[in-house]
């Protein structure tokens, strides 16, 4: 296996770990569909998802949500040898919580387009949002391969489905009202 499949594949690995948060974040119930992992030296140090509902919290993002976890349990303010991988692109709150803690690495998997389409709206900052401006900061940004990406926006739309059932309740509700 060549030096770049390694990579794609350890990404794979830790992605696929952030989506899995974020799916438990929705079967809890406790916020968002978002998942943040972060890893040092290979392992993972906190898996967090969106606490925004449980901890009426709306700066509770996955990502801040690790790197305050992740700080915590290494007894440190500065992340520069840790990774974190985010199951969608982040918003500037957390971009700019990353680019503060100095991890060097974010690897996400949907982008903020997915979540903006079923509404949620913390990515109006587009102007703020990833590229040009954080390139300056010592990050490397990148998007997960095709697979990766995939398997990060299907866990938006399972929220969305989830949303869609219980607007349609709601109706159902309404109608037996009138
Ligand atoms: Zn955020």
């Amino acid at each position: 296996m060549d030096e770049a499949n390694a990579v794609r594949d350890r990404d794979h690995k830790f992605l696929t770990q952030a989506v899995e948060e974020a799916y438990k974040g929705v079967e809890s119930g406790d916020g968002g569909p978002f998942g943040a992992v972060v890893v040092c030296n290979d392992e993972v140090v906190v898996s967090c998802h969106n606490m925004v509902h449980k901890h009426t919290d709306p700066t509770a993002h996955a990502e801040v949500t690790a790197v305050r976890e992740a700080c915590k349990k290494l007894n440190r303010i500065e992340l520069a040898d840790c990774e974190i991988y985010a199951s969608c692109e982040p918003c500037p709150m957390c971009f700019g919580a990353i680019h503060l803690s100095r991890i060097k690495r974010l690897v996400y998997g949907a982008k903020a387009e997915a979540a903006i389409a079923i509404g949620f709206d913390d990515f109006i900052a587009d102007a703020l949002r990833g590229t040009g401006f954080y390139q300056k900061a010592q990050l490397e940004i990148k998007q997960a391969d095709g697979k990766g990406a995939l398997i990060a926006e299907q866990v938006v739309w399972v929220q969305t489905n989830e949303n869609a059932e219980k607007q349609q309740y709601s109706i159902e509700i309404r109608e037996i009202n009138n």
